[in-house]
């Protein structure tokens, strides 16, 4: 892993940080910056750039992810109404920290991607 991979740090336990979920595989935070009522971010503890580097290897880690976010979803009460999961890849797209994660983005009406 990357010395300096702030979420690297967090799956590791060296940085404490309030997970809302922890297994072998995945953990997921709140957004400190969030866009709306929610915003978690579900990051796999193994270290991948971004999705631009995603491969078969990852598929237990990406579905879990998925499992996840449906299930922090429901428990954040927007599993019916809707919700947004997103991917940015690079600096375009406004990612700042350099390990994939997942954004789930929810709880006001969103509008369009961009
Ligand atoms: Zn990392």
């Amino acid at each position: 892993m990357p010395e300096e991979c702030l979420f690297c740090k967090m799956a590791s336990g060296e940085m404490p940080v309030a997970k809302l979920h922890d297994d072998g595989l995945v953990f997921a935070i709140r957004d400190i910056n969030p866009r709306a009522p929610v915003h978690l971010l579900i990051v796999p503890k193994q270290h991948i750039d971004d999705a631009r580097h995603v491969g078969d290897a990852h598929a237990p880690a990406l579905a879990r992810m998925f499992e996840v976010a449906a299930r922090l979803a429901a428990g954040e009460g927007i599993a019916k109404r809707g919700y947004r999961l997103a991917f940015n890849v690079g600096e375009e797209a406004g990612m700042t920290i350099s390990h994939l994660h997942m954004h789930l983005v929810g709880g006001r009406h969103l509008g369009a991607e961009g």
